[in-house]
């Protein structure tokens, strides 16, 4: 049911198509990624972080779904580190603490201490072993994929949350990227993950991921923030929507209030399964 909302493809991208094709073969892929995160609580590695071109600024869709898996993590008495670029970071400190640098997280994961890593809009390597926005153009720079393969290699299980197919996780799905996304050829991401959780938005992924938890674990641990005031953070300090290019009150080009309202129905739904009819 969170499933089918968090895949509502406002931005007609063809996520939805992607989306109808996973789950017939992963039907419960929402509940076994939730299961994932409360089983693997005790130090949890966030990454988050998608530099847009030309400029390469950091967009806003990942770093609040990212701040809202921190709390969850946290509220249910585990350990959240985020790992993200050094401008994205500047922006989320406000709004968030407990950051990690990429040293410090491939340490965690050699050594076997990260217990999970959840990535959520982050790019990962197409077939040509470049990274690539949405339109096709190749990112020059130092991504976070990497860590994941070493994660699965290690058996530290693994999340991650995409909207588009170009992102860490949507290599579960690359033959339905490829089929269903313009020039999804191109972009399709090879690297895959445990658990895949696509989205109409990345942010409402992490959010139906949460939702999906509290009504598991009988917990509500949706955030409490505004969306408004939490984007009003982030253009402050210049991270951009994907979609416009614009440091604005929009997130992939949806106005803040239909994010707010697509939290507050998820608010809704959970209160509703935790208290029973
Ligand atoms: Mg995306
Ligand atoms: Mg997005």
């Amino acid at each position: 049911m969170i499933a089918q909302i968090i895949n509502a493809d406002l931005g007609e991208r063809g996520i939805c198509k992607v989306y109808l094709g996973y789950r017939t073969r992963r039907y419960t892929f929402l509940k076994d990624a939730a299961e994932a995160l409360l089983g693997n609580l005790e130090n949890v590695i966030i990454v988050t972080g998608f530099p847009v071109p030309p400029s390469l600024r950091p967009e806003n869709d990942g770093p609040l779904g990212a701040i809202a898996l921190h709390e969850a993590v946290e509220r249910l008495g585990g350990k959240a580190f985020i790992l993200t670029f050094d401008d994205l970071k500047e922006a989320m400190l406000p709004l968030v603490r407990g950051f990690i640098d990429r040293g410090q997280a491939e340490k965690m994961i050699a050594d076997g201490e990260a217990s999970l890593l959840i990535s959520i809009e982050s790019p990962g390597k197409a077939s040509d072993g470049r990274y690539h926005s949405m339109r096709g153009i190749p990112l020059d720079i130092e991504g976070f994929d990497e860590l994941f393969l070493m994660a699965r290699e290690g058996k530290i299980p693994t999340i991650g949350i995409g909207d588009g197919g170009n992102e860490i996780g949507m290599g579960n799905v690359r033959d339905l990227v490829e089929r269903y996304v313009p020039i999804g050829e191109k972009i399709s991401s090879t690297v895959g993950v445990d658990h895949l959780i696509t989205a109409g938005v990345s942010n409402w992924g992490a959010y139906g991921l949460i939702a999906e938890a509290s009504i598991l674990s009988g917990r509500y641990l949706l955030p409490e923030w505004r969306e408004e005031d939490a984007l009003k953070v982030l253009n402050y300090f210049g991270v951009i929507d994907g979609v416009t290019g614009k440091a604005e009150m929009s997130v992939d080009g949806i106005p803040v209030n239909v994010h707010e309202d697509l939290k507050s129905l998820l608010k809704d739904l959970v209160v509703h399964k935790v208290s029973g009819p």
